[in-house]
């Protein structure tokens, strides 16, 4: 793999143009709020027009709404109050140069620009705030670089393709989203947060989990910048807001094959308990360990037909030698083996982590639509004590969903007591319910990086911010709600990360 270059961290900073004292000048509500609001939006795209050339640029209306929308609908506050934001054209870059054009003319057009990839994201993270023209990233894609270490590709790389690749190589990616038939590997890490691969590897932001990613700046000439070691936290869930990502350089682990196992047990608490235990037993080979309290396994029929009424569910992707392993530890805890199949081959259609994580809401939204969730991070010293804790508070009426993975090197889990949407006063009952138990809520029903409470904001970031983006063109309202009635009454605490505030 070739040798990349190595920015000392933060150094870039020093060759701003007006050094770092000099953007403190401008103030922190600067960013996301250019000074445009008397262009025309019309006038605006076609100057903005003129400026790329052939570059593929479309305003039809249907793929406007299209690419102006994404996953984050499994919110019933953010199906509502997003509707109706649509970008004012798509373009399609196929290379470097067309994605600097792209950015030149919006610089000395005021044109917004909003990054996206699948558009799987939750939080409507690639939806238009303030319209402008919505880059499409998906053709431009492929491997730049790979060995058996480390692969290096372009922002537009869809990640299941990428991964498929990579194990024809013998190598797989140590964490993917459930999303990864359609997300793409820069969505992916402005975007995303773990997933499958997060019960070994903890979380995309823990040390290690993302080698490096090159952005270009978004000035009339474009400075191009790769984050290396803690400095790819800024560009990490930053939705965007602070350059767009051109190359994503990830490690890689060797290929595993997988088996997909589903438990079911008598109870939520010996399911709890098992699952601690599988969790806790880091020398066996999980890439994904989920539990679900019964009647989840009633709403996800395709795969939960086989559990006996009353059970709760594992689910869990164990590599091919460590099975029986497994599967000894949790008959140890009464947990009965109710599926066993290759990775991808089970019965229920699609792959078991599709049943998991965020996708565990989107199957049972195959039932009712009103099914929702807040999305909790159980930690601390006594995750057994805070999970047992809680439960009767919900037993019987919304049953847990839960996903054992690290963060920064420890056991937590994450996800939600799962129910029935009546009002958003109801839902802050469940936040406040949930936060009393000590765990960290971050808000899923809302748009900006602020509010959702996933990252915190550091001075850091927001220079970087500032830095890359001195316009304020990218996604303006993003990084702070601009419009207030995308506000949320959900007082969340965020997730927090003993090591956020050391950056
Ligand atoms: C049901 C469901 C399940 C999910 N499961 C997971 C999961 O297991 N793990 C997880 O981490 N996430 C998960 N997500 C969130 C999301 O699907 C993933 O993070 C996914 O990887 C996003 O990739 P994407 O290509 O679809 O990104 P998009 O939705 O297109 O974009 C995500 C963000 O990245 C920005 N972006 C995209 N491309 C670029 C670029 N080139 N430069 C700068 N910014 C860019 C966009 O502006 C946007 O803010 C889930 C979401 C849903 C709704």
């Amino acid at each position: 793999m070739p040798e990349t270059s190595r920015a000392k961290p933060l150094a870039f900073l020093l060759h701003w143009p007006w050094g770092i004292r000099g953007a403190d000048r401008l103030s922190a509500a600067y960013i996301g709020k250019p000074m445009r609001d008397t262009i025309d939006p019309a006038a605006r795209l076609a100057a903005f027009r003129a400026e790329i050339g052939d570059i593929p640029l479309t305003d039809d209306l249907q793929t406007r709404k299209a690419m102006s929308r994404d996953w984050s609908s499994v919110s019933p506050l953010l199906r509502k109050s997003l509707r109706g934001r649509i970008a004012d054209a798509v373009a399609a870059p196929r290379n470097r140069t067309q994605i600097v054009t792209l950015i030149r003319a919006a610089v000395r057009t005021g044109m917004p620009l909003i990054a996206r990839g699948g558009g799987t994201a939750n939080y409507g993270q690639s939806v238009p705030l303030a319209g402008g023209v919505t880059i499409d990233f998906r053709h431009f894609s492929g491997i730049v670089a790979h060995d058996k270490t480390r692969v290096r590709a372009l922002a537009g790389t869809n990640t299941d393709a990428l991964d498929a690749e990579l194990r024809a190589a013998g190598t797989e990616l140590r964490i993917h989203p459930s999303t990864r038939h359609v997300s793409t590997l820069a969505g992916f890490i402005a975007g995303g947060s773990g997933g499958i691969g997060s019960i070994r590897w903890g979380l995309l932001r823990d040390r290690g989990n993302i080698s490096a990613i090159k952005l270009l700046s978004i000035e009339e000439t474009p400075r191009e910048i790769e984050l290396r070691g803690k400095d790819v936290l800024l560009a990490h869930h930053a939705y965007g807001t602070n350059g767009l990502i051109v190359e994503v350089e990830m490690p890689l682990e060797p290929a595993w094959e997988w088996r997909e196992l589903v438990f079911a047990f008598p109870d939520f608490k010996a399911a709890l308990d098992a699952g601690l235990r599988l969790g806790h037993e880091d020398a066996l080979l999980l890439k994904v360990l989920s539990l679900q309290e019964w009647p989840i396994a009633r709403l996800m029929p395709a795969l939960g037909a086989v559990v006996p009424e009353g059970h709760t569910m594992i689910s869990t992707m164990a590599a091919a030698q460590h099975r029986d392993e497994v599967v000894e530890l949790a008959a140890e805890y009464g947990g009965r083996l109710v599926h066993d199949h290759a990775e991808g081959q089970g019965p229920y259609g699609e792959p078991l982590y599709r049943f998991c994580y965020g996708h565990s809401l989107m199957q049972v939204q195959k039932k009712d639509m009103k099914y929702t969730s807040v999305q909790t991070m159980f930690g601390g010293d006594d995750l057994r004590g805070q999970l047992l804790g809680l439960h009767p508070e919900f037993a019987g009426t919304m049953p847990f969903r839960l996903e054992f993975q690290k963060s920064q090197g420890k056991l937590v889990a994450v996800g939600s007591p799962l129910f029935l949407y009546e009002s958003e006063a109801q839902m802050a009952d469940v936040v406040r319910r949930v936060q009393a138990s000590g765990a960290h809520v971050a808000n899923s029903h809302t748009t900006s990086i602020r509010n959702v409470g996933m990252k915190t904001l550091t001075q850091a970031d927001l220079d970087f911010t500032r830095a890359m983006d001195p316009h304020g063109l990218l996604n303006p309202g993003k990084v702070d709600l601009a419009d207030e009635t995308l506000a949320t009454e959900l007082d969340v605490s965020g997730w927090h990360f003993e090591e956020a505030q050391t950056r």
